[in-house]
């Protein structure tokens, strides 16, 4: 990892309760998790309002994440949630094409594009996802389904738009399966992802934090974390477990 700061971010999904909330900072607290990584925690929404007030007194330095937002500003959306409602419960980071998002809710590459830079807009870190399906390896597509979700963003948002911003390697098939990809095959596509990035701009290639994601655990997150290309991960199934949670960001240091 080396230059840049690691990064572990917690995907709650539609999972957890107040208690958990608590549970899981006073975890990251007692064990001193945060010194030298950005720990990100992304509990539902309706939780987030609790969380910021639990974070403010338990663990400052961890940052608050959405899981998905709409591309759209405050207006009649029945449903919808905005970048600035985010920010008014303290959330500095925003989740962009979740492989759930984009394979349960259909949400194409052009509209992650939009949310992408929405956050932007609103000054919230946006945490780019993108991931091929199992097929799409099977097939030696991965590579160019990876190209494709990225253009889609650079094609809408610009050249610098990775500048301040987060990109997620998340293979579809990794994904709350139990089976992680390979750290070599994992390092091949983060390679190739911070390729894309150099091609536009080397300097913020060299600057920005690829995260994997896809069945880390404790057993499995130190490998995967000592690749070169790999700056930490974003962790779903184990996060809501405060204790594999901490020992996964013992794993990034
Ligand atoms: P998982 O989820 O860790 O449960 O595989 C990862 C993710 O969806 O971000």
């Amino acid at each position: 990892m080396g230059i840049r700061k690691p990064v572990v971010a917690a995907n709650w999904k539609m999972n957890g309760n107040k208690q958990l909330v608590t549970d899981f900072l006073k975890a990251v607290a007692d064990s001193g998790a945060s010194t030298n990584i950005d720990i990100v925690l992304s509990p539902p929404a309706t939780l987030l309002d609790f969380t910021q007030t639990q974070r403010d007194s338990l663990c400052k330095d961890v940052i608050l994440a959405a899981q998905n937002m709409s591309q759209l500003d405050n207006g009649a959306y029945t449903g919808e949630l905005s970048a600035q409602l985010f920010k008014d419960v303290g959330c500095n980071w925003v989740y962009c094409g979740h492989s759930e998002r984009r394979h349960k809710y259909g949400e194409s590459s052009k509209l992650v594009a939009k949310k992408f830079i929405q956050a932007k807009k609103n000054g919230l870190v946006p945490v780019l996802c993108v991931g091929e399906t199992e097929e799409e390896r099977k097939k030696g597509k991965a590579f160019s389904r990876l190209t494709s979700q990225i253009e889609a963003v650079i094609n809408l948002a610009g050249k610098d738009c990775f500048d301040n911003a987060i990109l997620a390697y998340e293979p579809v098939w990794a994904i709350g399966t139990g089976n992680a990809a390979s750290p070599e095959i994992a390092q091949e596509a983060h390679k190739f992802i911070r390729g894309m990035v150099a091609a536009m701009r080397q300097e913020c290639s060299e600057n920005i934090r690829i995260l994997y994601g896809g069945s880390v655990k404790p057993e499995n997150a130190k490998e995967l974390f000592s690749q070169p290309d790999i700056d930490g991960g974003l962790i779903g199934g184990a996060s809501l477990k405060p204790h594999d949670f901490v020992e996964i960001c013992q794993a990034a240091k």
